[in-house]
């Protein structure tokens, strides 16, 4: 089973992900998590596509497509599966819907996370990124600030995200606006979307998401 999470940045496609993957047995590909783990271990990949990301814009289609459907045969089709991120074209999702028909797959709905800019602004901009990848939300858990240093309450190091600086993140929302937002209709008028209000808190989020799925089977 395949479902795909539609939203602005900041809407809380990541985290619903992670709580649906700790509590529901649920898998979980993110093709920014991918991105991000190839620019910290400076691959090819990681080297060809840091300016790109840290800027705002999309990776071109190509790649992305390569990397997202590898990823997708890592996984059976018995998996519940979330793509968090991917699509984010319409040419990427046309590539995906004709990958899945060849190897006899198929989107079991979308989850539309309706967040407006102002709620998503904040959250942006308290979010944070262990070294090793995982996000953290000073809205949510405890952030300690020392000397202009964030820590965990572990001791654990955060830093920002370069594309969460606000003139990146106006870029995100310009290549959402162009390029990922006409993915709503294209789903729509495959009867596959469920709309979830993504202003309210994380368990309320989740609920509604872990319902809207159950909807789809
Ligand atoms: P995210 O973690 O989902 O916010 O993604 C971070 C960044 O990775 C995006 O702003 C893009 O630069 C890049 N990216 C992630 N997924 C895609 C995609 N499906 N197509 C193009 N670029 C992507």
């Amino acid at each position: 089973m395949i479902y795909i999470f539609l939203g602005v940045p900041g809407a809380g496609k990541g985290t619903i992900a992670s709580k649906l993957v700790n509590e529901k047995n649920f898998k979980h590909i993110s093709t920014g998590d991918v991105f991000r783990e190839n620019i910290r271990n400076k691959t090819k990949i990681g080297l060809e596509v840091e300016k790109l990301i840290a800027e705002g814009n999309l990776v071109p289609d190509e790649l992305t497509n390569k990397i997202a459907t590898q990823k997708i045969l890592e996984f059976n089709n018995n998996d519940k599966l979330i793509l968090d991120g991917y699509p984010r074209t319409i040419d990427q999702a046309k590539y995906l819907d004709k990958f899945l028909s060849d190897n006899q797959s198929f989107i079991s709905g979308v989850i539309y996370m309706d967040a407006d800019q102002d709620v998503v602004i904040k959250r942006i901009s308290s979010r944070f990124l262990s070294e090793n990848g995982t996000t953290h939300n000073s809205l949510i858990e405890k952030i300690i600030e020392e000397k202009g240093k964030f820590y965990l309450s572990d001791g654990t190091k955060l830093s920002r995200r370069a594309d969460d600086e606000p003139i990146n993140v106006k870029q995100r929302f310009v290549e959402y606006v162009n390029k990922t937002s006409p993915l709503l209709k294209y789903y729509e008028e495959k009867g596959i979307v469920s709309k979830v209000d993504s202003n309210k808190d994380i368990d309320t989020i989740f609920n509604s998401i872990v319902d809207s799925i159950e909807s789809f089977n």
